[in-house]
């Protein structure tokens, strides 16, 4: 046997996911909000007065207060469809050779709802780390969800959640922990709030922003003032992306990167 400490390193790659309309193809809060009859929304003015998490803690409440229990907030998440490809996608990079491919999640849903769907859906322990806002269900039933963290640097991000810092923390905390440097980071998000990290990205990272979604359009419409180094892959489907990231990576081709035919995409 070899002994493991004589093995040549590695070059590792991190590949950084966006949840909502990136993963799945919703978002978490607004399909857990839609349990609630349209007249039984808050009123959209604690979005522009209070920000979206105590817009979502009032939804939280009338949920509570409609009865509706734990599992059935549970069981909405779990039947959120993927963006299709998506299963397949993470599964790919998760077990691809040497583990070449180190997983996250940098969110603004939450807790509960990312580890349910990826429960739901085999991808567990696909993922290194996930970072998003830490939530609860009281021994009530009343789900709290509390903010990752709270920053005013940041004018691309919300207070709560800075993506970017996210995950320059997370680079430096592994060079630290056990001198993993990364040849290659990949973002691959849809929204606005995407942006920051983007631009942390150096020459040689991909940017991988969801065809004519938020964040597409922002790099498309301001590209010529943005200081944007990485490469850009967009992608309509986790099946495209995969074939764009083998034709990249050709370890990660097992022969059938393309769409399957009669497979269903749904889960
Ligand atoms: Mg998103
Ligand atoms: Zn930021």
């Amino acid at each position: 046997m070899a002994n493991c400490k004589m093995l040549p390193r590695v070059s590792r790659r991190l590949v950084a996911f966006d949840f909502d309309c990136t993963v799945v193809d919703d978002n978490t809060d607004t399909v857990v909000r839609d349990l609630l009859p349209v007249d039984k929304f808050p009123s959209d003015t604690i979005i522009h007065k209070q920000g979206w998490q105590e817009y979502m803690a009032d939804v939280f409440r009338r949920l509570h207060k409609q009865c509706y229990s734990p599992q059935s907030i549970r069981d909405k998440i779990r039947g959120i469809p993927e963006v299709p490809g998506f299963v397949r996608l993470l599964k790919r990079l998760h077990q691809a050779p040497e583990n070449k491919y180190d997983l996250i999640i940098i969110s603004d849903s939450n807790t509960i709802f990312i580890t349910e769907w990826l429960e739901a859906h085999g991808l567990t322990n696909c993922f290194e780390s996930i970072f998003t806002n830490p939530a609860y269900f009281d021994n009530d039933g009343l789900l709290h969800v509390r903010p990752y963290h709270h920053q005013t640097e940041c004018k691309l991000s919300a207070s709560n959640l800075c993506k970017g810092k996210i995950l320059e923390h997370f680079v430096a905390k592994r060079n630290l922990r056990d001198n993993t440097q990364y040849e290659r980071i990949i973002y691959v998000g849809d929204g606005h709030n995407d942006l920051c990290p983007v631009l942390k990205l150096r020459q040689g990272d991909i940017a991988c922003p969801r065809r004519d979604f938020a964040l597409d359009k922002k790099i498309t419409a301001h590209r010529d003032k943005m200081d944007l180094r990485a490469d850009i892959i967009k992608w309509k489907s986790g099946f495209e992306l995969l074939k764009q990231l083998v034709e990249r990576d050709a370890t990660l081709d097992d022969g059938d990167a393309d769409e399957p035919k009669s497979e269903s995409t749904k889960q």
